[in-house]
């Protein structure tokens, strides 16, 4: 590489920042709304981190922009103002009560949603509701949005989002055009982070690593000041590999599955990339990724991969954190346990 990137534009028309690798799926969503072809109710998914909520938030602003198609959402409309202000009268957000796993969106506040969709629109567009993230629907409160879902009043448009979709009832479900984001490539995330975040190239790259190449997570990560679970679980690799004790290193793992999954399936994808002769992406340092690669096959690394994505698949479902981290860390030892360094 020499020389910084190109700064991308990271805007939209309006100004509101909108991460590149969502205006696509935004212009098309809009364009179907101008053809009149939008479905009323939309289900944005994909991993955790990836902006699905940015997106609702610009979908929201786009459809009760005022202004000409192709320049939605214009940031300068009364519309968008009072988008921008939070208080557009025809738009209403609905999330969990409670922040943390167990806020739920309760039937009272759905209900007030059905009858706010049942109002005219004060401004003369579309209302649109929000739910994000709409798997803390609790049951009631996702039976009383089925007629909505079915079919809302005129001009009502629902968007909804989560990424555990199968969370949500197959009722809700079925009634929504499902949206299935896709995550930016690895430059895309990269250079978009690394011009938000004051973090080198190289931390940026490992944020990366440990948030599955999800982009807001890892951006999250780096706000939060530190990498050290990723930095913690390179140490745990390199005792791993050394012969310890698997059980023992997913003690603490157990609150954060999911982050283990996903830094752990980075490291192992990395290891087999490299094996194919790409590029070290310095995702390891070069010590532990010699280390690793040294004993275990590439086969048994493409094993512990695949069924470590598998785990990963699994934890969108309620679990227990621990078993889930014990059972990554078994794979990765029985992968791994020919990278025993040779004592003799
Ligand atoms: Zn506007």
């Amino acid at each position: 590489m020499s020389g910084p990137a190109p700064k991308a534009t990271t805007t939209t028309p309006g100004g509101e920042a909108l991460p590149p690798w969502l205006r696509p799926e935004l212009e098309r969503l809009l364009a179907l709304q101008e053809a009149g072809r939008l479905h009323h109710a939309l289900l944005l998914t994909g991993r955790s981190g990836l902006g699905k909520r940015l997106l609702a938030e610009a979908l929201a602003r786009g459809l009760l922009c005022r202004q000409d198609p192709g320049e939605r959402p214009c940031g300068h409309c009364r519309s968008c103002r009072l988008t921008a202000g939070q208080s557009h009268p025809d738009l209403r957000r609905l999330g969990p009560e409670v922040e943390g796993e167990r806020g739920e969106i309760l039937v009272d506040s759905a209900r007030g949603l059905v009858e706010f969709l049942h109002l005219s629109p004060q401004l003369g567009g579309p209302r649109v509701a929000v739910i994000v993230p709409c798997d803390r629907l609790n049951r009631a409160a996702a039976n009383s949005l089925l007629k909505s879902l079915e079919e809302p009043p005129p001009g009502a448009f629902l968007i909804l989002a989560t990424g555990r979709p199968g969370r949500l009832p197959s009722t809700v479900r079925s009634r929504c055009a499902v949206r299935s984001l896709t995550p930016p490539d690895a430059d895309t995330a990269e250079r978009w982070l690394g011009e938000r975040t004051e973090a080198g190239s190289e931390r940026v790259r490992r944020a990366l690593a440990l948030a599955g190449g999800m982009p807001l997570a890892a951006e999250r990560l780096l706000a939060q000041g530190s990498l050290a679970g990723y930095e913690a679980l390179l140490q745990q690799l390199q005792r791993l590999a050394a012969g310890g004790d698997p059980v023992k290193e997913a003690e603490g793992w157990e609150q954060a599955p999911v982050e283990l999954a996903d830094g752990v399936a980075a490291i192992l994808a990395d290891l087999l990339r490299q094996r194919h002769g790409a590029p070290d992406r310095g995702l390891l340092p070069a010590g532990l990724a010699r280390q690793l690669a040294a004993g275990g096959s590439a086969e048994r690394l493409h094993q512990a991969f695949l069924r470590i994505s598998e785990h990963r698949r699994g934890l969108e479902q309620p679990l227990n954190g621990r078993l889930a981290a014990e059972a990554i860390f078994l794979e990765l030892a029985a992968a791994l346990s020919g990278a025993h360094p040779s004592r003799q």
